[in-house]
């Protein structure tokens, strides 16, 4: 078993080089014919030419020096009129993605299906032969969490910190500077045409990559979880909406050429529903565009409250949501770094629920100036207030810090610290839910298990020692402390409301 272990490990390790490697090789060389087919406009090719015509067939052997002399000689291309200030003559968009796509060239370029396959598939199954025997073939009942402490990667070692910056880096670059990307974008060309009928972006690349590893962990998961129906129906469920919903349906809608929208995606988590160009592009889309808008619309004033209120919040955060579908898969080995101090909660309170109303500001803001045609409210420029909410929460706080910091502060930081929907989900959860997790406190050895386990810092071992019901905003419902507590004193139920603050005691208990 240890051979096929280390077989596996070995196996990830030298592909997973292998694809940290790619953005680094290759040649890239602009030709005019790269330029014209991406500035297809004839008054932008006049601009432009001037500057870019000293890059034309210059070969380079790296994107990083490609990439810099691109954006100088585009910089320069607009410099005069920016001076002016003629901004009709500007050009905003350098389509600096799809000029290194296409001058790239070398052995990246001419090896795209093998080095999908490395990359991707043998690197999977390499993961996959280190963790399953690991879970699986060892003879022992019950969820093993063994030596989780003594192991760097999960214990905040130097290598916890080589994969968070890692993550961190990732996310720069994608939000950021896609570019430097190129080539892994490039990998997943052939999957991208065929599903949408277009050349990949860097966001197909995101979504491809986020399906695979949550597969890849789900199967960890179904093993680890193995004698647990809940965890694995639930694994399922995110999996299925992850793949189904957030990448294949608005995928094949793009083929269509329909708007492209994920169905389970719900406002305020999907900030930009109500930006113009999405409320534009779904009202000029007939039936279909308005059936999307009033679906949209549904979720945030009917679904929500409706099924939080029978199931809490449960249902989406740990069943459908995709920022939850890959802390339960990619981020249960770090479940145990939540932070559970008194300090941790009164900061997650104010910092959630301040997202939260920076978010209703910012869309009321939005929808004011679609409505009013003014990009001003109260002497502030309303596209700035959202700039600021798209860097600073969309993309800082929901992906770089988000997923970034799993191996240092937990699998969670996310929805716990930031998710306006979260936050959204817990008001309603806590003041008009059946959802509860019921303690039977006669039965609890306080050997802690379900505090160090719970990704968003609820000490439930507090709660189970008093017998009391755990009724928090914030707990998601993952139903992993009643998974590891050794004695069955948990149990997630939703009961008749009322009461709910009283101490429940089960039908089998009063029998005694
Ligand atoms: S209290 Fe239990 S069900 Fe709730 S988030 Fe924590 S571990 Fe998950
Ligand atoms: S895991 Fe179970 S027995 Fe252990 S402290 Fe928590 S409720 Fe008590």
């Amino acid at each position: 078993m240890k051979i096929i272990r280390n077989t596996g490990l070995s196996i990830f390790l030298i592909c997973f080089a292998v694809f940290l490697s790619l953005p680094f090789l290759g040649t890239y060389k602009l030709t005019e014919k790269t330029f014209k087919e991406n500035f297809t406009d004839a008054q932008q090719q006049k601009i432009l030419e001037p500057s870019l015509k000293n890059l034309f067939d210059k070969e380079y052997g790296n994107n990083i020096s490609f990439i810099s002399d691109y954006n100088k000689a585009f910089d320069n291309a607009n410099k005069e009129f920016r001076e002016k200030k003629e901004w009709d003559k500007v050009i905003n968009d350098s389509h600096v993605l799809n000029i290194v796509k296409d001058s790239s060239g070398g052995f990246v370029k001419n090896n795209l299906a093998l080095l999908f396959i490395i990359c991707f598939l043998i690197s999977s199954l390499g993961g996959l032969m280190y963790m399953v025997p690991a879970l699986y073939l060892k003879p022992v009942a019950g969820i093993k969490n063994n030596h989780i402490y003594h192991r760097g990667i999960t214990n905040r070692g130097i290598i916890a910190f080589l994969f968070a910056a890692f993550l961190i880096a990732f996310y720069i670059c994608i939000y950021q500077q896609p570019a430097y990307l190129s080539n892994w974008i490039l990998l997943v060309d052939g999957l991208s045409t065929t599903l949408t009928g277009a050349a990949a972006s860097q966001w197909f690349l995101y979504g491809f990559l986020y399906c695979l590893v949550m597969s890849v962990m789900s199967v960890r998961m179904f093993i680890k979880y193995r004698n647990n129906n809940y965890e694995k129906l639930r694994t399922c469920s995110v999996l299925f909406f992850q793949i189904a919903f957030a990448f294949m349906i608005p995928n094949i809608l793009t083929k269509l050429q329909l708007p492209s929208m994920d169905f389970k995606n719900i406002w305020p988590l999907d900030y930009t529903f109500f930006f113009d160009y999405h409320l534009t592009q779904l009202t000029s889309n007939g039936m279909l565009g308005y059936w999307m808008l009033g679906w949209g619309i549904f979720l945030i004033v009917v679904g929500v409250p409706v099924m939080v209120y029978f199931f809490g919040k449960r249902w989406y955060c740990s069943w459908v949501c995709g920022c939850g579908g890959l802390a339960e898969t990619l981020g249960d080995p770090f479940r145990q770094l939540s932070d559970k101090s008194l300090k941790a909660w009164k900061f997650e309170r104010i910092i959630v629920h301040s997202v939260l109303v920076f978010a209703v500001i910012m869309t009321a803001a939005v929808l004011y100036t679609f409505f009013t045609g003014s990009s001003s409210i109260l002497g502030i420029d309303t596209y700035s207030i959202r700039q600021a909410y798209g860097f600073g929460i969309g993309f800082m706080f929901a992906g770089a810090i988000g997923t970034g910091f799993y191996p240092v502060m937990g699998s969670r930081v996310w929805c716990r610290f930031g998710c306006p929907l979260a936050a959204y989900l817990g008001i309603v959860q806590r003041f008009k839910s059946r959802f509860r997790i019921t303690t039977n406190g006669g039965q609890c050895i306080s050997c802690g298990n379900c505090s160090t386990y719970c990704e968003m810092g609820i000490d439930v071992r507090a709660y189970a020692q008093n017998g009391e019901n755990i009724i928090r905003s914030s707990c998601v419902g993952c139903g992993v402390c009643a998974a590891v507590c050794p004695r069955g004193v948990l149990k997630l139920e939703n009961l008749a409301e009322e009461g709910r603050f009283d101490a429940y005691v089960r039908p089998e208990e009063k029998a005694f």
